[in-house]
């Protein structure tokens, strides 16, 4: 029995599993991890350094070159990769209609689960993604399964990238990404994304952030030992 408490959050992209998990984690004052973003930054190397996912022997040693970091500030996460900080450009197209096909890789995963798996050892943390509460952590004392209408959390995911000044994407193209990613991400051989059986559905289109955050407080802090 783990002694370290673990949130594990799971569901579709972009169903607003980061804004939960930070605010959650704020509150507890739990440490956040975005799984994600690993996948993220080890595709944005992969496409700079032209790294085939049909070659076995290419990826086996770029993931020895690929160093990351998290650094923590306000509860955002920010991620280095081999000391650059790149929060701002996995974020960007490029990586997003790339990663489904990476992270579906066998190696990769390995990889980023032994990460994450060292990351949560000891420490409170509240980690999501899309295999945590059933791969990751299956033991994880609190598993949340996100999910949202696709329109919705498409026109949230626009609007995100708009304010962060991407005026070049069009809401048609963030709808199509996330239905890519959806199917990838759930159809895949290795870890595919599932709700894990004793994960709690939390199905936020109609949901206010501070009700999430409601919700989920309500779920964890059972577990918090007074
Ligand atoms: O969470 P985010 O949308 O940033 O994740 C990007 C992609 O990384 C997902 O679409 C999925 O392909 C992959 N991913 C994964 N397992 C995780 C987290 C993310 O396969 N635990």
């Amino acid at each position: 029995m783990r002694k370290n408490l673990v949130v594990a959050i799971d569901g579709y992209s972009s169903c607003g599993k980061s804004t939960l998990a930070k605010a959650l984690a704020k509150k507890l004052g739990f440490i956040y991890i975005d799984s994600g973003a690993m996948y993220r930054a080890v595709t944005l190397y992969f496409i700079r350094n032209d790294v085939k996912i049909d070659n076995d022997e290419a990826i086996e040693e770029a993931l020895r070159h690929v160093e990351l970091n998290f650094h923590s500030r306000d509860y955002q996460s920010h991620i280095t990769l081999n000391g650059e900080e790149v929060s701002e450009e996995i974020r960007q197209m490029p990586v997003s209609e790339y990663v489904s096909e990476v992270s579906a890789h066998k190696q990769v995963r390995r990889e980023m689960v032994k990460q994450q798996q060292r990351m949560g050892k000891s420490k409170n943390i509240v980690m999501d993604g899309r295999d945590i509460g059933t791969a990751v952590f299956s033991d994880a004392q609190v598993k949340l399964f996100m999910t949202a209408d696709p329109k919705i959390r498409a026109e949230r995911r626009f609007k995100e990238m708009q304010s962060k000044g991407d005026t070049t994407t069009t809401l048609e193209e963030v709808f199509e990404n996330l239905a890519h990613r959806d199917y990838a991400d759930t159809t895949r051989k290795e870890s595919p994304l599932t709700r894990a059986e004793d994960a709690i559905i939390l199905d936020n289109t109609a949901l206010t952030e501070a009700e999430q955050l409601e919700f989920a407080l309500t779920k964890v802090t059972p577990f918090i030992p007074q």
